[in-house]
């Protein structure tokens, strides 16, 4: 999708700003000689920002707007080291409720739903966007955040909560619970919103089932707003995002090129309308592609495809890539296995081995599933994995991001 002259205008515009803060983007463009863009190529000239460029500002670097008109940070998750901190004006909170009404509404959310928020609150950009979105709309807010699984319940049975708003590890953990203690009828969602982490077939099937919902993927990351930048329809293919709010562009990973409609790749995005902190060519290191043609429910939005993976979570093993979705849809294509799985990786007698951990789902033979899972992963990925089956619900759960892939190959203890 190539850039409109309506969102060239706009860059021009962030890049002037960006510029007269002297923010550290601005820097870089005025090294760069850039003042102006002018053409769809010339955008695509424009060099890129990353996680790093945006942690080397800590702590308010990335400030663009004025103090003044400061109203909020939030701060990203880092691993390690210093975290990113987004400075947010009053217009940008607004825009960020805006985007995220057009979300629930894209759910079919209305006024009339009760929405319970799960995602945690605080300095990352989760559950308050959740929050603010959901008081746009004009529904009722049940700001639970994160944990205490049993208050969750009683509220949710209580409150008779229509809309859950969760990450799918917690969403699949409520599942469970509500499941085993049989109460089922007294649950009253119908609508899940399910962002923040990537997501397998079979794990959204058995949530789906599980609970009786419907189910959208929302997307979003804090260097842009937050979650709700876009979210899946009720077609389920893909998830329209909002181009009047962000640029997204697609680049091969390797060449740094931006490639054409639908051919996969990295995620690029500049924020259009942005003050307190703009994004330009900011590299997400989210893997997927955008869909060409229109959507069957009818909106005008262009489309993501449902993220694949992230650019450095990939793993190489025997000289293949290896997308832990890759694994997950191996796992849904077995009734027997469970959605949840746990790759470890590591290196003995000089050669690399991935040791797969799967869950069965009900009485199987243990040593009949795992044969059958090392079978489809040699013939769909390239070589044979040592799979070791364990009974259903002994993988951790998290309530936050669940941790799938450990690579024990650099450890040198
Ligand atoms: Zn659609």
């Amino acid at each position: 999708m190539k850039i409109s002259e309506k969102q060239l205008e706009e860059v021009n515009d962030r890049i002037r700003a960006l510029v007269a803060a002297d923010s550290f983007y601005g820097k870089k463009l005025e090294a760069a000689g850039i003042t102006e863009v002018h053409s769809a190529e010339e955008f695509e000239a424009l060099p890129f920002s990353e996680k790093k460029d945006l942690r080397d500002a800590y702590p308010l670097g990335l400030m663009t707007a004025p103090e003044k008109d400061i109203v909020r940070i939030h701060s990203s998750s880092g691993t390690t080291g210093l975290p990113v901190i987004i400075p947010y004006t009053a217009k940008d909170v607004d825009d960020w409720a805006i985007q995220f009404k057009r979300c629930y509404e894209m759910a079919g959310v209305t006024k009339f739903d009760r929405v319970q928020i799960t995602p945690g609150y605080g300095l990352w950009t989760a559950g308050i966007g959740f929050q603010n979105g959901a008081e746009k709309l004009g529904a009722m807010v049940i700001p639970m955040g994160p944990g205490n699984t049993e208050k969750q319940i009683q509220m949710m049975v209580d409150m008779k909560s229509t809309v859950l708003c969760s990450t799918s590890s917690y969403a699949l953990l409520l599942a469970e619970e509500i499941e085993k203690r049989g109460i089922r009828d007294k649950i009253h969602l119908k609508t899940g919103v399910i962002g923040s982490e990537r997501w397998s077939e079979a794990m959204r099937r058995s949530i789906r089932e599980k609970l009786g919902i419907e189910l959208y993927d929302i997307y979003g990351l804090t260097e842009a707003y937050g979650p709700g930048i876009g979210i899946s329809c009720k077609y389920e293919c893909g998830m329209h995002y909002w181009d009047d709010y962000v640029y997204i562009e697609i680049i091969d990973p390797h060449t740094l090129k931006t490639v054409p409609d639908g051919v996969e790749g990295e995620i690029v995005i500049t924020t259009l309308v942005k003050e307190g902190a703009p994004l330009i060519r900011y590299r997400t290191h989210d893997i997927s592609r955008i869909l060409p043609g229109d959507c069957e429910c009818g909106s005008k939005f262009p489309r993501l495809d449902t993220i694949k993976g992230r650019t450095d979570d990939m793993v190489k093993i025997k000289g293949v890539n290896v997308f832990p979705s890759q694994i997950e849809e191996i796992l849904a294509s077995i009734p027997e296995a469970s959605s949840e799985y746990q790759i470890r990786i590591s290196h003995l007698d000089g050669k690399d081995t991935m040791r797969l951990y799967v869950e069965t789902t009900g009485h199987t033979d243990f040593a009949e599933l795992a044969k059958k899972v090392a079978r489809k992963v040699k013939s769909k990925i390239g070589f044979t994995p040592l799979v070791k089956v364990v009974e259903v619900g002994l993988l951790p759960r998290s309530e936050k991001k669940t941790k799938r892939v450990y690579d024990e190959r650099y450890d040198t203890k």
